[in-house]
């Protein structure tokens, strides 16, 4: 999963593409990059880590520019190493061209192993270059006919930003898996993955990308729009998860508030999945709103029985000691006080292995809690997503390989309750055609190849030129 922010005629283009990417932190804390174009040259900064690691303010000056691209990444295909951070940027008869990307392809592979018979030199195991070289060879006057051209290759979930010395580009696949909103900046043209990125800017949010659409900037602040021959034979697939977990709850996507259809998720959950109980406790924060609902309908208590430590970084010093669930207790501690003695309904957003959801029960048992009925705001996780979101193999989804009963056990549930595909897509505004649910029914919309691009995750040659 990722992040991805661009913005075009605007001076301070890196810093409002660096505070872009701040507000999509959520989408990916693995590494980050942004590149720029000051009208002579295109300048780059990739690095591991979160944004506000990476872009110091001497980084921030020497990315000066008023047209730039960047990218918060959660690797999906292809290692967690610097090489594969984006934005990729690669030197053409077209010019230099950077390009950040949201989503994963599913014939990467294939196509890379094509290209690569055909001579092609890549520089990461990453999915997105894959879109460089075909653009590389099929280079036309217009940088956008070349970008459409090449897309028309590649299959699989894309919401991406291209940046030229012309233009800046973005566009979303025919399916619509990721999102990809535009704005406007007084007057600047701007994308964002989530409207949290053009809310911390101060941008109108004028509309988001039609699935297949792409839009490219002109000089004069206007933009062109384009759609995707695909289009036509495509079914839109925007991804619910997106609505269940990954976006921000302050964030609108694919015509909802997310905050809104959480919170109706937690209303259907409790009728769908009664609990008999004396407070809801949300999993903070990924169920905090499912919980507010879930609390609404049943006319059962709100309490935030569990507080998370936010500032729990990537690297924090494990004691020699053994500490039980040391994972979940450095994020999570109970509230005695409000548990004690209490019936509690617990509520998450999801399950996935299922040993998370286990140490969470067990915390707020020894908190006190009389019974924990656990409730989720989402249907069991029986697939594995292959549309960019970083999801285990099949073993390893608990719902793949067990029944409800069996999950409610491992997880040490009195009881365990999930919503329902219906119910969750009656809480979504469009039609249920319109998302994709392959994570939970195993519809997968577009096929996946044989190839699957994360077979090739060891990276073949270790730098840190660019780290
Ligand atoms: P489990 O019990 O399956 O180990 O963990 C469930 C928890 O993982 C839930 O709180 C849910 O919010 C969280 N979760 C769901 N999907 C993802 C994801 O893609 N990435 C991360 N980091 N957590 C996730
Ligand atoms: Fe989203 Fe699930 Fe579809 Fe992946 S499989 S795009 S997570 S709905
Ligand atoms: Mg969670």
């Amino acid at each position: 999963m990722c992040g991805i922010f661009g913005i075009d005629l605007h001076e301070e283009a890196s810093a409002m593409t660096y505070l872009g990417l701040y507000a999509l932190q959520h989408r990916g804390q693995e590494s980050a990059g942004l590149a720029t174009w000051d009208g002579r040259q295109m300048k780059v900064e990739r690095g591991m880590g979160e944004v506000s690691e990476i872009f110091r303010p001497s980084v921030l000056r020497r990315l000066a520019g008023f047209r730039a691209i960047g990218h918060t990444r959660y690797s999906t295909a292809g290692s967690s190493i610097v090489a594969n951070a984006q934005p990729v940027v690669v030197m053409t008869g077209m010019g230099p061209l950077a390009l950040v990307h949201n989503g994963n392809l599913v014939n990467a592979a294939q196509l890379r192993e094509e290209l690569e018979a055909q001579g092609s030199i890549f520089q990461t195991t990453s999915d997105t270059e894959v879109i460089l070289h075909l653009m590389a060879k099929n280079q036309r006057d217009s940088v956008v006919e070349s970008l459409m051209l090449a897309l028309e290759k590649v299959s699989g979930a894309y919401s991406v930003l291209l940046l030229t010395e012309s233009s800046l580009i973005a566009a979303r696949d025919p399916f619509g898996f990721r999102p990809l909103w535009l704005g406007s900046l007084r007057g600047a043209p701007c994308f964002a993955s989530e409207t949290c990125a053009l809310d911390i800017l101060e941008a109108e949010c004028i509309g988001e990308l039609e699935p297949g659409e792409v839009v490219a900037t002109s000089r004069d602040g206007q933009v062109e729009r384009f759609m995707l021959p695909g289009r036509a034979a495509a079914r839109s697939s925007r991804c619910a998860f997106e609505h269940v977990y990954f976006a921000r709850p302050d964030s609108r996507l694919f015509g909802d508030a997310v905050s809104q259809v959480r919170t109706k998720m937690g209303e259907v959950l409790a009728r769908e999945q009664p609990a008999t109980a004396d407070l809801v406790v949300p999993v903070p924060d990924s169920g905090l709103f499912a919980a507010l609902g879930f609390s609404r309908a049943s006319g059962i208590p709100f309490e935030f029985g569990l507080i998370r430590n936010h500032y729990v970084g990537r690297t924090f010093i494990q004691p020699q000691q053994e500490i039980r669930d040391f994972s979940v207790r450095v994020k999570l501690n109970p509230v005695r006080e409000l548990i004690e003695g209490k019936r509690v309904v617990l509520v998450d957003d999801s399950i996935v292995r299922g040993t998370t959801s286990r140490k969470i029960v067990r915390m707020v048992r020894e908190a006190g809690a009389a019974e924990v009925h656990l409730r989720i705001s989402s249907p069991p996780t029986r697939w594995p997503c292959h549309y960019g979101i970083d999801t285990p193999n099949r073993e390893d989804l608990i719902a793949a390989n067990q029944s409800i009963e069996e999950i409610g056990r491992f997880v040490e549930a009195d009881s365990l309750g999930y919503l329902s595909v219906e119910g969750l897509l009656s809480c979504l505004s469009g039609p249920a055609d319109t998302y994709c649910t392959a994570c939970w029914m195993g519809d997968y919309r577009v096929p996946i190849g044989q190839h699957h691009p994360r077979q090739r995750s060891l990276f073949p040659i270790e730098t840190e030129s660019y780290a």
